[in-house]
């Protein structure tokens, strides 16, 4: 066996593959830090996203680049405005569980045009962040389709 993959190897693999087996750590932060904080997590974690979490850590918004970069270039002191006001929030964001198919992950991602999905736990009284989930980790994943074969 030389290790290299059947056209329909690859189509099995692809379809078999999950969001667990290739989501990143999630970096949440709290609704009520300041946009500005909300900058340097975002530089310090060196992420796209953050998802934002209420007091008892349940999912309730997202913060992209640009919605940070929107609020700041306007005139407005950004260590006054909480990320609250700002973010995309909860029923409006799309999600995934580990268990999804990967296909089914990057499919929300380009039909909603966004560039991250939590990764989530359903609980009774809401959704607990476990993971994230990028186009960065369905590049990595679609390469992995093409291990063993010369890049
Ligand atoms: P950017 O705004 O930096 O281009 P995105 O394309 O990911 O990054 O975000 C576009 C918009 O969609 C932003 O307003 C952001 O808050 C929102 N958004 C990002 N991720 C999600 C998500 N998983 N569910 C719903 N809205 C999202």
């Amino acid at each position: 066996y030389s290790g290299k993959k059947t056209g329909q190897a690859v189509i099995d693999s692809m379809m078999n593959m999950k969001v667990k087996d290739f989501q990143s750590i999630p970096v949440v932060v709290s609704e009520n830090i300041s946009v500005y904080d909300a900058i340097c997590q975002m530089f310090l974690e060196d992420v796209g996203t953050l998802f934002v979490v209420d007091k008892n850590a349940y999912l309730t918004g997202v913060l992209s680049r640009k919605d940070l970069l929107r609020t700041s270039i306007g005139n407005q002191d950004l260590h006054n405005i909480p990320v609250h006001i700002i973010m995309t929030r909860m029923p409006n964001i799309a999600f995934c569980l580990k268990t999804d198919g990967l296909i089914q992950a990057a499919n929300k991602l380009i039909e909603r045009q966004i560039d991250a999905l939590p990764v989530v736990i359903e609980h009774p009284d809401g959704y607990e962040v476990i993971g994230r989930l990028t186009k960065t980790n369905i590049t990595r994943a679609f390469l992995s389709l093409a291990d063993n074969h010369d890049l």
